[in-house]
């Protein structure tokens, strides 16, 4: 038996009720009202896993002794960002997006896997506390070991997707393809994340509107009970 959860999401100035899916159910998660794809959901029920996740990472940090200065930080937003992602794209793939955050060794660029959500690629998703129309950058960072960050070298070939919130509710507010963030994106844009670490980034607004994504490249909903 699959045990569902029920979460909080909205839309059209409207909070809904819905359940994760059965296991491995195709499908992104459709606003009743508007059959879009829903930007806005609700982590709630998840806040105690992603606390013991934080501390999965803790420990692999310290069982690895990475070197001094690594910047492979573990931030709880992001992670919620993440499953706030999988909740929208693929809910009936959380079980898989939690065994495969727990796990080691993860790559970039398969932060949710194009299987789950029907796609030929995979998702990086990208978080950020704030968005407006100042705020709200989709950044890439510099890898470990590097000094700078080289766009043909560093952006990966998935689609990247961009969610802002902190705490409870996260919101996907635009995503691009490689080709879209080497164009749109310009080095160390502002405001610089506070490590003052160099990035690739472009402001939100640059990219493509969240819910285009479906039409853009083909996703389908989840098929109604
Ligand atoms: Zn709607």
């Amino acid at each position: 038996m699959i045990r569902m959860i029920e979460f909080e999401a909205r839309c059209c100035d409207t909070s809904f009720k819905v359940e994760t899916k059965p296991d491995r159910t195709s499908g992104y998660l459709q606003c009743p009202k508007c059959q879009q794809i829903m930007p806005s959901v609700s982590i709630a029920p998840w806040k105690v896993w992603l606390h013991e996740l934080a501390l999965i990472h803790a420990q692999q940090l310290h069982d690895r002794s990475y070197p001094r200065g690594d910047s492979r930080q573990f931030s709880v937003d992001g992670a919620a960002a993440e499953l706030a992602a999988c909740l929208i794209l693929c809910p009936g793939h959380i079980e898989d997006y939690r065994e495969l955050a727990a796990s080691t060794g993860r790559n970039i660029g398969k932060d949710l896997l194009g299987a789950w959500i029907g796609y030929q690629k995979d998702f990086e998703i990208k978080w950020t506390q704030y968005c407006s129309e100042n705020a709200g950058i989709l950044f890439v960072r510099r890898p470990v070991g590097q000094v700078d960050v080289v766009p043909s070298r560093d952006l990966v070939d998935s689609i990247y997707v961009l969610l802002h919130g902190t705490g409870e509710w996260y919101r996907a507010s635009c995503w691009a393809d490689r080709e879209l963030l080497l164009k749109k994106g310009e080095r160390n844009p502002k405001p610089m994340p506070v490590d003052g670490n160099p990035t690739w980034g472009a402001h939100w607004k640059k990219l493509y509107p969240f819910q285009s994504i479906t039409s853009r490249l083909g996703l389908l909903p989840i098929a109604p009970p």
